[in-house]
């Protein structure tokens, strides 16, 4: 008799637009290991007591996502050093103690795919993260370890652009502001971490600063295209990318934690953005 497949799940709300179960399935598929992967819908009050249930009946790993990669942290007793630093947990494990395991796949999935497979060199450029929220923490760290010339963070609450800035100081060149303060000010790269795309709306983001912008990165994924990058692209912007590539990277991190395997993602990424 075939064992029952090892249990997995993406768990965030709302989740009906995850990707998640269908990037995993083709990882198990393409690595021949034997998983199910499903997403659960859980509100922040039931965060805690659907996480407990899902690891009670035997699963093995949750992927966490909007808006729970903070108040996740409470649930976790060990957690990596780049999720200590983010502040955010988006892969959680069971170990063989029981015990929950807490990890971030966010920043090095966005390096990757920026770095490795979009070929963008941040070492000098002027980025400016739109955002302050999970995953901004997470892409942090990573980023500035890149040498970028400066790293803006803007965020509609300001007061959490400030915070998250000085949280970082020690890490690069970083500074927060609220998105009437940008001006006139240049950044070769704007990345987009807001959740505004999750409601259809953009981030307040001045019009001028746009189109000063080379490079520009929705981590928002939408089938075809997003509305930020579209807005991006009739703004003149060169270079404009989905998250789909991070979204794909970050998964196989998540995998390889999970399984010891690393999956091929260029054909995922290729199958998602199609
Ligand atoms: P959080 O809920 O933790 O943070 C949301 C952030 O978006 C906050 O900074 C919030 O500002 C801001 N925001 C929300 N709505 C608006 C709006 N209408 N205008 C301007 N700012 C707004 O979400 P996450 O950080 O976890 O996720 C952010 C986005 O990144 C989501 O779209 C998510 O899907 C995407 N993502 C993609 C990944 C990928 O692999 N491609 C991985 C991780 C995330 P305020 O503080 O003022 O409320």
């Amino acid at each position: 008799m075939t064992p029952e497949p090892d249990r997995y799940a993406v768990i965030g709300h709302p989740i009906a637009h995850s990707r998640s179960p269908w990037i995993h399935a083709r990882f198990a598929q393409q690595t021949g290991q034997h998983l199910s992967y499903s997403a659960i819908d859980a509100a922040p009050a039931e965060l805690a007591a659907r996480v407990r249930e899902f690891f009670a009946r035997d699963g093995r790993g949750l992927n966490v996502t909007v808006p729970h990669k903070q108040a996740v942290l409470e649930l976790v007793e060990r957690m990596s050093e780049r999720a200590r630093i983010a502040g955010a947990v988006n892969t959680l494990v069971r170990e063989d103690d029981d015990r929950l395991y807490g990890d971030n796949t966010d920043g090095v999935g966005f390096t990757r795919d920026l770095t490795c497979n979009l070929g963008v060199n941040i070492a000098g450029l002027g980025v400016l993260l739109l955002g302050a929220g999970g995953a901004a923490r997470g892409l942090l760290a990573p980023l500035l370890s890149l040498a970028p010339r400066e790293l803006v963070i803007a965020n509609r609450s300001s007061a959490r652009a400030l915070e998250l800035a000085h949280l970082f100081a020690a890490h690069g060149p970083v500074r927060g502001a609220a998105f009437g303060e940008l001006g006139t000010q240049r950044f070769e790269l704007i990345i987009n971490a807001t959740a505004a795309g999750l409601t259809d709306q953009l981030p307040p983001l001045p019009l001028t600063v746009l189109q000063a912008a080379e490079i520009c990165y929705d981590l928002a994924y939408a089938p075809g295209t997003t509305r930020f990058v579209q807005w991006a692209r009739e703004s003149g912007v060169a270079r404009c990318f989905t998250g789909a590539g991070m979204l794909v990277e970050q998964a196989a991190e998540s995998f390889l934690l999970w399984r010891g395997i690393r999956p091929q993602t260029s054909a995922v990424i290729a199958a998602l953005a199609a």
